[in-house]
């Protein structure tokens, strides 16, 4: 996939109120636009509607009012043919690691290839290099009982990029983390975000987090929504973290993904 350097927009919402079974709104007259290969932290108090505006993006929940765009495509009226070509493009972790338990750490990551209907070599080879990027490569055929809470969140976010996906949204992934495992998973998404152009939304509570990373933060508030960190994107470009080690990791994962096309 090509990393796309200037910032289209990629999530458009105008004008976008939202409730639940015509309750009061969650969300009123939200207007912003995320451009191709941003990461935002998206924070607000417990129930202030982060999960929603996170389902509102991967059309789990409708607006009652507004228009919410995806790569430029009006999500009203959408047919549900679109919507399921649309999260193709799209992934989401959660703070509950949401594994299946009867399935070992491959089988778990392979799964949304072989939904897909990748060849089972491709399989194994896309999962294994993914596995290694998180870290997990000696775990391929334990279950996920086995693993802390660290590494299940690893194994959740290597489902998550496996195939590629243009938008992530993370729902609290750092909420069940300590601090050593918290910055590990932000290393793997900032790698995602700068390496492979991925544009993440990350939801969290972490004051600290957010005064490490700085990247900008969408604030829910009272059913609005604010921005702030406008300098965020350079301080994000001088982030000293480790030095990548998954350019090579993702140059083979798109050689494969390349292969599949032309074949
Ligand atoms: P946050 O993620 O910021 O904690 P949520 O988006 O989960 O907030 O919830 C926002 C509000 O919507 C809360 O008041 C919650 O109770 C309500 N809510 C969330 N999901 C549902 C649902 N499925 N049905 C009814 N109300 C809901």
């Amino acid at each position: 996939m090509k990393i796309t350097m200037e910032s289209e927009t990629v999530i458009s919402f105008a004008n976008v109120s939202t409730n639940y079974d015509n309750g009061h709104d969650i969300l009123t007259d939200v207007s912003f636009n995320i451009g191709s290969g941003s990461f935002y932290f998206l924070t607000g108090p417990s129930g202030a509607g982060k999960t929603t505006l996170l389902r509102l993006i991967y059309q789990l929940h409708k607006p009652t009012k507004g228009q919410i765009k995806l790569f430029g495509q009006d999500c009203n009226d959408i047919s549900r043919n679109d919507i399921s070509l649309l999260r193709h493009k799209m992934a989401i972790v959660f703070q509950e690691y949401s594994l299946i338990s009867h399935m070992t750490v491959f089988d778990n990551v392979a799964l949304p290839l072989r939904v897909r209907g990748f060849p089972s070599d491709k399989i194994k080879k896309i999962v294994t290099k993914t596995l290694e990027w998180v870290g997990l490569g000696k775990f391929a055929n334990v279950y996920p009982v086995e693993l802390s809470g660290g590494q299940q969140q690893r194994v959740s976010v290597a489902r998550a990029i496996i195939i590629q996906p243009a938008i992530l949204l993370a729902d609290e992934p750092t909420g069940n983390l300590d601090d050593e495992n918290a910055s590990r998973l932000m290393e793997l998404f900032i790698q995602m975000n700068k390496i492979f152009g991925t544009t993440i939304i990350l939801a969290t509570h972490n004051k600290k987090m957010m005064e490490t990373y700085k990247f900008p933060i969408i604030s829910i508030d009272n059913r609005h929504v604010s921005f702030s960190g406008a300098h965020a994107e350079e301080s994000a470009r001088k982030w000293k973290g480790p030095k990548p080690q998954s350019s090579n990791y993702f140059s083979e994962i798109s050689k494969q993904f390349e292969n599949i096309g032309n074949s």
